[in-house]
């Protein structure tokens, strides 16, 4: 994994400084000489982070970092702003501007280096997430970029962890203002408390009584649970050194005493934005992976999935030497009811008859649609003579009770066939048992429909 930094300042010698360090380090270096220039290369996705410096002619750092922020295209790529000034209204300026963090020059190389691998991770991640994520916009899911960019960072949940009653009420005040702050004292009770408490941001501080702040960071991003709620350290600057071993640890941002109050609202927001636009992307990622194997009217497995799993199943009860049952069901005369009341009432059976068959199965039962009113249930460790009463069962709860139509306002009766056959215990592959399933339905139909028939392997 190397990361391609983006070095971006107006005078040569800043530059070569910087790249030398950081190609030292074996991160790959690209420069720029202006804003115009870095924001194309943003554009062209060629750079994991940059380095930018803050005054420069036309147009200056703070400019370029704004840009970069409201952009869809590139507000996800980390911004250091390295400046030659040091005061907490230059910092602020940044901030708000969207930077990710601040270096001063000169730049200390230890600090450079920790900053810039911790934001690396990040940036990683953040990537792994969007590449999944793409899928879900193919898909036609709402892109999460755009909020992201519109997102003020505001009304996070926050736990400040603390044990100076001075400190954290002076701090808890502050951040009261744009967010729901909790106060926990007690470092022993942190870790249960940031785990219930579906918190956007932990605060903690590490010069506690008796408590080792980083263990508590790091036990933090070990826990599922916590994994993914950004940390933001808050330290003495005789502990500063503690705060670098805290960025190897996965500490996403750190501020020092006294701290400013409006750089701890500035850094608290952006690590709530990021927090909630990487949970927006991971939600995605899930949905996708969901609807790739859900069909949508009826919420049961699709067919593609069934097909795969189906696989998986046989061998496992065929090396298990248990058996496996597997039945198709098809809904009788299912165009007549299309034809009679309209392809919307169609529709709602189906969504009906998913909901009693998800009721009359186990947890372990895979049960999909298989195409328009076909469906399969696969049945693990079930035999023939079990499986048939389940079946039954099923035929029942759907002849048994009329199916509401037309948003309840008239009800129609629906009957299934099912045909219903057993993997063959030595083994056999998946298409022969759907095959034999297939012709078990086929005389159900024969038969006069609404029925069972089973045919043994
Ligand atoms: P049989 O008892 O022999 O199974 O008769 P059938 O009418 O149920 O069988 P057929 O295969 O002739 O018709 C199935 C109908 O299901 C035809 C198709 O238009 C309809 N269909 C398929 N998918 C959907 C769907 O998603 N929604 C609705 N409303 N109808 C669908
Ligand atoms: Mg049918
Ligand atoms: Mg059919």
């Amino acid at each position: 994994m190397s990361a391609r930094i983006l070095v971006v300042d107006d005078v040569p010698a800043n530059v070569k400084l910087l790249e030398a360090r950081l190609s030292a380090e074996y991160f790959d270096v690209m420069t720029a000489s202006n804003g115009t220039e870095a924001l194309a290369i943003c554009h062209r996705a060629e750079c994991d982070i940059i380095l930018l410096d803050v005054m420069m002619p036309d147009m200056d750092g703070f400019e370029v970092c704004r840009r970069l922020k409201s952009d869809p295209a590139t507000h996800h790529i980390p911004v250091v702003m390295v400046t030659a000034l040091d005061s907490p209204s230059d910092r602020n300026r940044g901030l708000e501007a969207g930077a990710d963090d601040f270096l001063t020059k000169p730049v200390s190389d230890v600090v450079l280096i920790a900053r810039v691998r911790s934001l690396t991770r990040l940036k990683m991640m953040t990537d792994e997430l969007r590449m999944r994520a793409i899928t879900s916009l193919e898909i036609g899911m709402q892109a999460p970029e755009r909020s992201a960019v519109a997102d003020t960072g505001k009304g996070g949940r926050i736990l400040l962890v603390d044990d100076r009653q001075s400190s954290y009420e002076r701090l808890a005040t502050i951040l009261a203002a744009e967010h729901t702050v909790d106060v926990e004292p007690n470092p022993t009770e942190a870790l249960f408390h940031a785990a219930e408490g579906n918190y956007d941001l932990l605060i903690v501080s590490l010069d506690l009584n008796n408590f080792d702040g980083l263990r508590l960071c790091s036990q933090a991003r070990s826990l599922e649970r916590t994994r993914h709620v950004p940390i933001l350290a808050i330290a003495d600057p005789e502990n500063s050194t503690r705060l670098l071993r805290g960025l190897e640890i996965g500490v996403n941002d750190y501020l020092l005493r006294p701290i400013d109050k409006t750089e701890l609202l500035a850094r608290a927001r952006t690590q709530i934005r990021r927090r909630r636009y990487t949970d927006h992307l991971r939600d995605n990622v899930q949905n996708s992976i969901e609807m790739a194997i859900t069909d949508a009217l009826t919420g049961l497995h699709n067919r593609r999935y069934m097909e795969s799993h189906l696989a998986t199943l046989a061998e496992q009860a065929a090396t298990r030497g248990k058996p496996l049952a597997l039945m198709i069901l098809d809904i009788d005369f299912f165009k007549a009811i299309n034809d009679n009341y309209g392809h919307d009432a169609g529709d709602d059976v189906l969504r009906e008859f998913a909901v009693r068959v998800r009721k009359s199965i186990r947890g372990i039962d895979l049960a999909c649609r298989y195409g328009g009113e076909e469906f399969v249930i696969v049945m693990p460790e079930t035999d023939l003579h079990v499986a048939g009463m389940v079946a039954e069962r099923l035929r029942r709860s759907i002849a048994g009770e009329p199916f509401a139509i037309h948003k309840g306002a008239k009800r129609i009766e629906v009957t299934i066939s099912i045909g219903l056959t057993t993997l063959e215990q030595k083994g056999e592959a998946v298409a022969d048992v759907l095959k034999r399933a297939d012709m078990a339905l086929y005389r159900a139909k024969h038969d006069g429909r609404n029925r069972v028939v089973s045919q043994a392997a």
